[in-house]
């Protein structure tokens, strides 16, 4: 089973300079060779080779060196993964109609990657070209378990580093529980609540993260009034960073305990296939959604599925969860989104918008692994008695928010 972890380095002043060369070279030749791709493509758009791949780099990357000899001084393998990294770029570009491969920034989302020769001992990491080993704090229990480490990636966030740890454990996933109606659980992914469950359970977005999002605008403003470029201005622009990490971690933890409360909790899990590109594509829903990253949560749930013997049921988008009557099966055609009340003009059910499609998405998740009839069959479970609006029950996991000790340290 291949999982992974965050540790936060310690290096020396030695190691950070080294550190920094590594970023540097490797975003340097990143840019270069989208350049070189780019130039490549539009003289030769209509030959029968018309683009670089991954492999034309790499020979190029040998008498580049020889060129910049200061290439040598950072580990081979790490600019070789940035040209994966491109080449990876390049291939969604072609085929997944992702957007052209953007330059590195300096000072933007610095990494790079070390595939191989990698060892941890007594809370140091040891890779290529730093021998002495980086110290880290963080998941040494964790860590413990590993059998083999597949990659690491060493990223910069705040002035802090970081080290991805991507390695194998000989931990086997459990069997799969076996598809069944009973335990299964319809969840809702929006805007106004972060999950509504078919059982009535809503998880609201915690407060603390909105109250941080608050303090992060004011600190925005404030530098506005600041001379760029100065002492201040650069120690507030620090300042703000680290709010915005502080914040990263807040969200990923609330992701964390959320989808691991409801791999654990419930056997069948049922859940849209969101198009989360084509919804940010909506301007009036595109912060709310970015910000509650139903992308990564969908991960972790998938993960933490297989992790538990879960399973996963993914109903298609274009399924009417919202607009259908739960109860009668009644659509409702002009439900617009700003109606957080679903009402039934057919039997007259009054009920949270929300979890009236979570209701509805549970139900085509039955229907479609062939658990439930096609036909409109109300949900017993949930919906049995329910007239008006269901008092939602508020889950504790929300409560508590504390950052990854990962990132404090
Ligand atoms: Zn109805």
């Amino acid at each position: 089973m291949i999982t992974a972890t965050k540790v936060k380095l310690y290096p020396n002043k030695t190691q950070k300079v080294l550190l920094e060369k590594h970023f540097g070279s490797c975003r340097f030749v990143y840019n270069y060779f989208l350049v070189k791709r780019d130039e490549y493509y539009i003289t030769h758009k209509d030959a029968k080779k018309s683009s670089l791949n991954y492999f034309d780099t790499q020979n190029m990357l040998t008498e580049l060196k020889k060129q910049y000899p200061w290439l040598y001084e950072v580990n081979a393998q790490s600019l070789q993964m940035s040209l994966r990294f491109l080449d990876n770029a390049f291939k969604n570009f072609f085929h997944k109609n992702v957007e052209h491969p953007k330059f590195r920034k300096k000072g933007g989302k610095d990494y790079f990657a070390v595939p191989q020769h990698i060892r941890i001992e007594n809370n140091r990491i040891y890779f290529p070209k730093f021998s002495e080993g980086i110290y880290f704090r963080g998941s040494e229990k964790k860590l413990s378990e590993i059998k083999n480490i597949n990659q690491i990636i060493i990223t910069k966030d705040a002035g802090y580093y970081f080290c991805s740890i991507i390695y194998e454990i000989d931990n086997e996933l459990p069997e799969k529980k076996s598809l069944s109606a009973e335990n299964s659980v319809g969840i809702d992914l929006g805007v106004e609540k972060f999950v509504t469950l078919s059982n009535g359970i809503a998880i609201e977005n915690p407060r603390f993260i909105t109250k941080m999002e608050k303090r992060i605008k004011k600190l925005q403003k404030q530098l506005s009034r600041k001379k760029e470029g100065s002492n201040n201005y650069r120690k507030h622009i620090l300042k703000i960073e680290k709010k915005f990490m502080k914040l990263r971690n807040e969200r990923e933890d609330f992701r964390d305990k959320i989808s691991t409360a409801i791999a654990k909790q419930y056997d069948t899990i049922i859940i849209e296939d969101l198009d989360v590109q084509g919804m940010q594509q909506n301007h009036h829903i595109a912060k709310s959604i970015g910000d509650v990253s139903f992308y990564s949560f969908k991960q972790k749930l998938l993960w933490k599925a297989d992790r538990y013997g879960k399973n996963i049921v993914e109903i298609g988008r274009f399924d009417p969860s919202s607009k259908l009557c739960s109860r009668c099966g009644n659509s409702k055609k002009d439900l617009k989104l700003s109606d957080r009340i679903y009402h039934c003009n057919v039997c007259g059910l009054t009920i949270d918008r929300d979890y009236n499609a979570s209701i509805n998405i549970r139900k085509f998740g039955l229907i479609k692994v062939g658990l439930v009839q096609p036909e409109f069959t109300p949900v017993e479970t949930a919906t049995s008695g329910l007239h008006g609006i269901y008092p939602y029950r508020q889950m504790s996991v929300v409560e508590s928010g504390s950052p990854k000790a990962s990132a404090e340290g």
